[in-house]
């Protein structure tokens, strides 16, 4: 059975190691088949694709596009989508542009709670021009000392109700997803046991999901506790979705799950990968 890990970051986005380093160390650690998903950007593809030739391993071209329902942000992970579809690439440029003014409102709303100089300390983490994350406003945050590790930082400063968070729209559901089709792709709603919402929210966002044509329940991830993979390998089976895996690696020193280091999906799931 190859290794799948169908969710991982670059420095194209809010990663730490380059495309090249991210599918190197896949490779170093068994990954046979990596999805390269940037947030909302595709830029480092190219590169990661030339690594993985080299590597010898199979690189999906993927994309994590940020998405508000309900009034939440939930993301999406595309998956083997064509990165010169034009429809995904101006989708896609369309919810980047919205970031760097937000950034401005997350450092204004920063300052108004005390904390100066953090739009500027951000952008010294941001690795690439086209893309800031609050990730790089928690690198700042724990650099400054503000809290001693990124989990903190996000609970204290910037999730909802926190004095550096900025209500943000991003695209639609059916946008999103829209766009992921039209180049080819599979649509995977990620991390689903991370949103805050209710069982019931959860089973409406899931259908919502599955009836605006999603494909897939990202089922095993760092965000998971064990058992709720086998919910959600319920939830996929129930509403007749495919499931997927992936660490959501970062980097080195960051990230919960390590490159491929994914326990196996539970059984009965059809793999998103059934067809590939
Ligand atoms: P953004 O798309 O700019 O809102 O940033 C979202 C990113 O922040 C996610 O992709 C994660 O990398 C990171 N993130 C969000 N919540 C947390 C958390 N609790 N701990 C660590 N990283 C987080
Ligand atoms: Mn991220
Ligand atoms: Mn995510
Ligand atoms: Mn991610």
């Amino acid at each position: 059975m190859p290794r799948y890990d169908l969710h991982c970051h670059s420095t194209h986005s809010d990663g730490l190691l380059a495309p090249a380093a991210v599918v190197a160390r896949a490779k170093e650690r068994g990954v046979d088949v990596l999805a390269l998903t940037d947030h909302d950007e595709l830029s480092g593809l190219a590169e990661a694709r030339d690594a993985a030739l080299a590597a010898g391993i199979t690189l999906i071209c993927g994309s994590e596009l940020s998405v508000t329902w309900a009034g939440i942000t939930i993301h999406i992970v595309a998956l083997g989508i064509d990165p010169t579809n034009a429809a995904l690439s101006e989708g896609l440029a369309g919810i980047r542009s919205g970031r760097s003014t937000r950034a401005r409102r997350i450092g204004d709303a920063l300052a108004d709670a005390g904390i100066h100089g953090a739009y500027e300390g951000a952008m010294r983490y941001v690795t690439s021009e086209r893309l800031v994350s609050r990730t790089h406003f928690a690198r700042y945050l724990v650099e400054a000392g503000h809290a001693r590790e990124m989990k903190d930082v996000f609970e204290r400063y910037l999730t909802p109700g926190k004095p550096g968070h900025v209500t943000h729209d991003w695209a639609t559901l059916s946008q999103a997803v829209g766009w992921i089709h039209a180049a080819g792709g599979q649509a995977v709603i990620a991390h689903p046991g991370r949103y805050p919402v209710n069982a019931r929210g959860l089973r409406r966002l899931l259908t919502e999901f599955r009836d605006t044509g999603g494909d897939a329940i990202e089922v095993v991830s760092p965000s998971h506790a064990r058992k709720q993979y086998a919910e959600f390998a319920t939830h996929a089976r129930i509403l007749g979705l495919r499931g997927s895996c992936g660490s959501d690696w970062h980097g080195p020193g960051e990230s919960w799950m390590e490159l491929g280091a994914l326990p196996d999906m539970p059984v009965g799931v059809v793999p998103v990968w059934k067809d590939w």
